[in-house]
């Protein structure tokens, strides 16, 4: 069987190294006879398999010492709510910017969670001539004391990405779900960053968290004890039983990366896979980018056929191509392909093959 490419945004393709040694080592981990799954995660092999993992990601992020980084359940969604519950109290005020889906979503959970007189938003993408562009206000020229601003740096439903580090004078919160570790950041410009592993770093269902220190003695509303950050943080994120085999994948992909050459050299190829592609979609008539040069996402390619009625046939196609889950989010339509770490640059060739390809069979 040849290749088959998984383009899915999420849960997305793992690194094959680290799923063939999953396999390898499902039924007998660390020589202990028994899965991974099937050990307490308090043993001494499980605690030491956390703590190898903690190190990895602070080495991969260059993660300052006065942050905690925490492995919890509940995924994106379950940091919208936490976030709220952890930093907002009774009285303050929160800013959220909104650039796409995730981060309207998240407007959302707040607004739910906190009420309306809460929530400031701001929408910072144009969308004059249907191109989508981020433009951010001075956050300095508000005059407004909020508890903390919350954006999503990298929309995987828009494929918008914002490259910039926020300038801001009040705490940042970062859902960086689908673009941690994809390029180096200054972990230190953020109050909290936090990521659902099912794009770049494993299973869905556990999220990382990356929190600064002094933002834990900010008022909390009252919530679950499983979404409580000062208790994961008592606890080394085993408050309640974790997601073992999510972690211990987690653990695996941070080997690898590091294997790699860690985020340094991912995002050179990342830079390199993403501009392999975009170059094609601007470089003919048959394909389309809707989104400003300076915001086109490098983990999140949306693309459209500007003539639509030829969607289903080529989803149908490239699938036939072992190239699958192109399909564009429901609520966009379209194409999307989604490039993560895991990709490798022979995927996105082949995906830019077949494109051409289907363009040329198509063009009158
Ligand atoms: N934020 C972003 C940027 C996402 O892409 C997603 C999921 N695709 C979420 C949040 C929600 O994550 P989850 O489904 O794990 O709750």
């Amino acid at each position: 069987m040849s290749a088959t490419y998984n383009f899915c945004a999420g849960p997305a393709m793992l690194p094959v190294e680290v799923m063939n040694k999953a396999q390898m080592e499902l039924l007998d981990w660390n020589g202990q006879g028994v899965s991974v799954m099937e050990v307490s995660h308090r043993s001494k092999e499980f605690i030491a398999l956390t703590e190898q993992a903690e190190a990895d990601i602070r080495e991969l992020m260059s993660i300052p010492n006065d942050y905690h980084v925490l492995f919890m359940h509940g995924g994106g969604r379950g940091q919208f709510a936490a976030v709220v519950n952890n930093f907002l109290g009774n009285k303050g005020k929160a800013l959220y910017l909104v650039d796409g889906s995730w981060s309207s979503a998240a407007v959302d959970e707040a607004v739910k969670l906190a009420g309306s007189d809460q929530v400031d938003t701001i929408n910072i993408v144009d969308k004059t001539n249907g191109i989508n562009r981020v433009v951010i206000p001075n956050l300095r020229a508000l005059d407004k004391d909020y508890r903390y601003v919350h954006y999503c740096p990298n929309e995987t439903v828009d494929g918008i990405e914002i490259f910039d580090e926020l300038d801001s004078p009040w705490p940042i919160v970062a859902d960086m779900s689908s673009n941690i570790m994809s390029r180096q950041i200054d972990v230190s410009r953020y109050g909290l960053i936090y990521a659902g592993a099912q794009k770049n770093i494993g299973p869905s269902g556990l999220s990382i968290v990356i929190v600064k220190d002094e933002l834990l003695s900010h008022p909390q509303l009252a919530q679950a004890s499983i979404m409580d950050y000062r208790l994961a943080v008592k606890h080394d994120s085993m408050y309640n039983t974790p997601p073992t085999f999510a972690w211990y994948l987690a653990a695996e992909v941070f080997k690898w990366l590091k294997g790699k050459g860690g985020v340094a050299a991912m995002e050179k190829l990342n830079q390199q896979k993403a501009e392999l592609l975009y170059t094609f979609i601007d470089s003919n008539d048959f394909y389309e980018s809707r989104v400003a040069t300076e915001n086109r996402s490098k983990m999140n390619v949306t693309f459209y056929l500007r003539d639509e009625s030829l969607n289903d046939e080529f989803i149908k196609q490239a699938k036939a191509n072992g190239l699958v889950a192109l399909k564009g989010h429901r609520s966009v339509g379209g194409m999307r392909a989604s490039i993560y770490n895991a990709m490798p640059i022979e995927g996105v060739n082949a995906l830019v093959k077949f494109m051409h390809q289907f363009a040329a069979k198509h063009s009158c």
